[in-house]
């Protein structure tokens, strides 16, 4: 198995599965007053204290939520709703992950004005027109700091220059593979997530800087400080607090040493005829491969793939049940079929040279026999 579809899902690592044991088993509710509860209680304090410290924030400033998409709900939602009394506007970018996109969406039904700022054909969102976008009622500017799907990375400390008003910064994609410290970012929102740092699913948080306000999205208990009520995924938030601690340690050498798989899969991949790079050249993640292959369909491909023990894919998981071309994509100015010829490597841990090579030996096959079959190929 040559597995490259690590946007989609990461394997947990070992380490982490070691400590999420103790209290997968463990019956203390972080509420409870008794030693038990105490017990579970240090464990998700440690572990906020591990996610703060990836990241340069303070633990008090860290939420944990049940994943990327509910920090971003939380972050938008919340947001304009304790603050509507400021203004109704804000501006996030085409690209966004589809749950800001549909969140943008949702908070345009009831009320308030939202601009969609575009990005140039590498993605990297256009900052006149952010400027011009802005207005004196914006209360929010939401922008991704990485793009999952073509692997831009956004230059948010100029963005934060032109900003007044409050930023959200969605590093989902980010965190653990490039440099995120929210005091060099200046953002007041950041949304975080575990397994694309290689902790378990389902757990995720929001930094919310000291003096913003957020009212809750979910009601209840009162935990999280009254911002995210529900007991506590106390298993999930220890085990995001160990991939973190181990990030901390690990993302630079890592990314150094995908930076160099990562091209010399572009570079072999380019080699085929009419085949290009999606997303900026130089300001992308280190395991981003996102490329297209003129006149084949990136289903095909996928499937064609698969049978050669590849594991890849065309975009965003999240997206995949609409057949429609990815809204990334077609942010940048490609034509439909451009955008369904893509396909998306993405590397991690466990990929080497060798997975490289394999994959540099089979795809100019495929391509070419998907070619042969395609109406829209002549030689
Ligand atoms: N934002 C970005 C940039 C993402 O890539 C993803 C998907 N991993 C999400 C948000 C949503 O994450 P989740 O499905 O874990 O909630």
């Amino acid at each position: 198995m040559v597995y490259m579809d690590y946007v989609s899902g990461c394997p947990v690592d070992e380490r982490v599965i070691e400590v999420m044991l103790k209290y997968l088993k463990h019956p203390g509710n972080p509420s409870s007053v008794h030693s038990l509860g105490l017990e579970a209680r240090n464990a998700v304090e440690q572990a906020r204290n591990e996610v703060a410290s990836l990241i340069n924030a303070d633990s008090s400033e860290i939420v944990f939520t049940s994943g990327a998409t509910e920090a971003n709900n939380l972050a938008l939602i919340g947001y304009v709703m304790r603050n509507k009394s400021k203004g109704k506007h804000i501006v996030v970018s085409s690209i966004e992950h589809i749950s800001i996109i549909n969140t943008a969406k949702y908070l345009q039904k009831v009320g308030f004005d939202v601009s969609f700022v575009p990005v140039d054909s590498y993605g990297k969102v256009r900052i006149d027109e952010l400027e011009n976008s802005l207005r004196d009622d914006t209360i929010l500017v939401s922008i991704q700091h990485a793009n999952p799907e073509i692997g831009t990375i956004q230059d948010i400390e100029k963005i934060r220059d032109v900003v007044s008003a409050s930023l959200h910064v969605d590093a989902t994609a980010s965190l653990g593979k490039i440099e995120v410290d929210v005091e060099k970012l200046g953002v007041d929102l950041l949304t975080i997530s575990s397994n694309d740092i290689y902790g378990p699913r389902g757990v995720g948080g929001l930094y919310i800087r000291k003096g913003v306000r957020v009212n809750p999205i979910i009601l209840g208990g009162g935990q999280e400080k009254g911002i995210r009520s529900g007991t506590e995924n106390v298993a999930g938030i220890v085990g995001f607090g160990k991939a973190a601690e181990i990030a901390k340690q690990e993302w630079k050498g890592e990314a150094e040493r995908l930076k160099k798989l990562r091209d010399k899969l572009i570079n072999g991949l380019l080699k085929i005829e009419e085949t290009f790079l999606n997303g900026h050249p130089k300001d992308r993640l280190p395991n981003n491969v996102s490329v297209r292959f003129n006149y084949v369909e990136g289903e095909s491909i996928l499937l064609s793939l698969d049978m050669e023990n590849i594991q890849a894919s065309t975009g965003s998981a999240c997206t995949s049940k609409t057949l429609q071309p990815s809204h990334v994509l077609m942010a940048l100015g490609l034509k439909h079929e451009e955008a369904h010829g893509s396909v998306l490597f993405t590397l991690g841990k466990e990929n080497d040279e060798k997975d490289v090579n394999y994959v540099l030996e089979k795809v100019p096959k495929i391509i070419e026999r998907l070619r042969m079959m395609s109406p829209l190929y002549r030689r």
